[in-house]
């Protein structure tokens, strides 16, 4: 029988998460999960002592991340799922798109200074668990401590996301090169989210085509960080170009605020899910 709780995407203290990987593992244990994928943000360091905590904790454990890629200007999210931490072609693509956030994160402090917001880096610091992946919510997490605004989608909406002052444009990775250091290591590559992105419904088309085409495999037909009035139309998605369906919280560790680990709807019937290519794990 396969898992009766899959959550296959959430963040620790490795990314922009606000839990330990072990602490991650303990509140999915906990909330019923029985399949767990860590996807940090561009980096596999928390793999392990998230692996040995499932172990403890006796649930399954699939080594995942989170890939940030730029495709036709926009900024996609492509989830890996059974990933092999020790690939080296995943370490080096990982460190490759790891390398342009210090920069970006030294234009961001320099343009919330044009606007007389000063010293957000190294505010911005105090919340960072890793040096190497320094992100937009660790910001976010600074600008709500100083009044900026009331709570950190306010803190996107008016200073960091695309077309506001904070915002830097960034080169991600390409998606065909996201997709091959996925499969390079193993793992099977998931278009993350997909209703978050601001794009039209024939580059949608184009997308998922295309990511098929290259090896993509999965989809997030049920995210918690998009709206579940969302999830028929990417099932249709998946149904029509042939992908599989996951289901994930896109857990943060602000418990109360979004959708908290296991605590996704079931994924709608017709659909296969992306765990029956992860038996290893279960
Ligand atoms: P970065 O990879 O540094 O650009 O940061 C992206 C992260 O910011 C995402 O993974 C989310 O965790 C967070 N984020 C993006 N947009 C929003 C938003 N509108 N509200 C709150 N968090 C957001
Ligand atoms: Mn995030
Ligand atoms: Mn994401
Ligand atoms: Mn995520």
């Amino acid at each position: 029988m396969g898992p009766r709780n899959p959550d296959l995407h959430a963040h620790s203290t490795c990314s922009d998460g606000l839990l330990s990987p072990a602490e991650v593992v303990e509140r999915a244990a906990r909330n019923g999960v029985d399949l767990l994928a860590l996807t940090d943000h561009d980096e596999i360091k928390g793999l392990a002592e998230a692996a040995a905590a499932s172990q403890a904790a006796g649930i399954g454990f699939v080594p995942g991340v989170e890939v940030s890629v730029t495709w036709q200007g926009e900024t996609l999210h492509i989830v890996g799922l059974g990933v092999d931490a020790g690939s080296d072609a995943l370490k080096a693509g990982l460190a490759k798109v790891r390398s342009g956030r210090d920069a970006r994160a030294q234009k961001m402090s320099d343009a919330l200074a044009d606007i007389g917001i000063h010293g957000v880096l190294d505010g911005a610091l105090k919340y960072v668990g890793n040096p190497a992946l320094v992100s937009r919510s660790h910001f976010a997490r600074y600008l709500v401590e100083i009044g900026i605004a009331p709570h950190t989608d306010a803190v996107f909406k008016h200073y960091l996301a695309k077309g506001k002052p904070g915002y830097i444009e960034t080169q991600w990775a390409h998606l065909a090169e996201a997709i091959e250091w996925i499969r390079a290591s193993g793992g099977l590559p998931v278009v993350a989210h997909p209703g978050r992105y601001k794009i039209s419904d024939a580059q949608y088309d184009t997308l998922f085509s295309s990511f098929r085409d290259l090896g993509g495999v999965g989809v997030e037909v049920v995210s918690g960080s998009q709206s579940p009035s969302k999830t028929g139309k990417f099932a249709r998605y998946a149904r029509r170009y042939g992908l599989l369906a996951s289901r994930a919280s896109d857990f943060h560790g602000d418990a109360g605020k979004r959708v908290d680990l296991g605590g996704c709807e079931p994924l709608p019937d017709g659909l296969t899910p992306i765990w029956s290519r992860l038996t290893d794990y279960y």
